[in-house]
């Protein structure tokens, strides 16, 4: 599925949260939007969402107006840093849950839920933690469970927001390396909040620099690595860390 935003503004009193923002995501492309705290990354993604309404702009989906959809209707599945399991369900039923919510038509039976589930569980190579409670899990476990969720929906687009921003600097490093061959198989569209740059290039196809509610760059993770112009981007990694 492809994202067309166009010209996004998005005010919260006076202040200019996204201003006058243009970015394309292809379809099955994985993007990373990179930027300081309070850049409007997070902002952008709520919007593509339907959490969040521009002041003006355009957000289409495949050539189609997504603002008039609402969340539900947009089919995008989230994962975000402090999205947490429901606590009192296993793994399987925390997975089951956004197979069990489909509108009456869709339904599936048990059987068919079981194996969808089983399925998720082998794509996130988490198989053996399927009647574990989230309690039981690590950080990066729970994230990845969390992702099986997010897809169980068959999402059309996915979100992400710093995933992996509680987990430590190791568990980081083999999550996003993990989540980059997974994108490999399932393509699925998907947009990456960070502010890590490390993270944004390696886990993306294209990286999209954003600053003060600007997008001030977009190129793929070598351009966006090798251009001095990015000197900015270094100064605000350096804050990061
Ligand atoms: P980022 O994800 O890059 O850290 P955000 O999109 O969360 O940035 O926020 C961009 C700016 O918009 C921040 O200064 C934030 O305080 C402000 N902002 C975000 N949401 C709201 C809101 N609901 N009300 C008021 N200000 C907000």
């Amino acid at each position: 599925m492809k994202i067309d935003i166009r010209n996004v503004t998005k005010r919260f009193g006076d202040f200019t949260a996204l201003n006058g923002v243009d970015l394309e995501v292809k379809s099955g492309e994985l993007v990373a939007l990179l930027g300081p705290s309070g850049s409007g990354k997070t902002t952008l993604l709520r919007i593509i969402a339907g959490l969040e309404w521009p002041d003006t702009g355009h957000v289409m989906f495949d050539g189609t107006d997504a603002l008039s959809r609402s969340v539900r209707e947009r089919h995008v599945g989230f994962v975000f840093q402090h999205y947490a399991l429901f606590r009192h369900m296993s793994v399987f039923e925390n997975i089951a849950f956004g197979l069990r919510v489909r509108p009456r038509r869709q339904r599936l039976s048990e059987e068919k839920i079981r194996q969808k589930v089983d399925e998720l569980l082998d794509l996130v190579q988490l198989k053996w933690l399927a009647d574990r409670y989230p309690s039981q899990l690590s950080g990066g476990q729970r994230q990845r469970i969390a992702l099986a969720r997010a897809l169980a929906i068959e999402p059309r687009v996915l979100l992400l927001d710093e995933p992996f921003g509680a987990l430590d600097a190791k568990v980081r490093k083999e999550l996003r390396r993990w989540l980059r061959s997974l994108h490999e198989d399932i393509h699925v569209t998907s947009v990456f909040v960070t502010h890590d740059q490390e993270e944004a290039l390696e886990v993306a196809d294209r990286v999209v620099v954003m600053d003060k509610g600007r997008i001030e760059q977009v190129g793929a993770p070598e351009d966006v690595h090798d251009r001095p112009a990015t000197a900015f981007v270094h100064e605000f990694i350096g804050e990061s860390l």
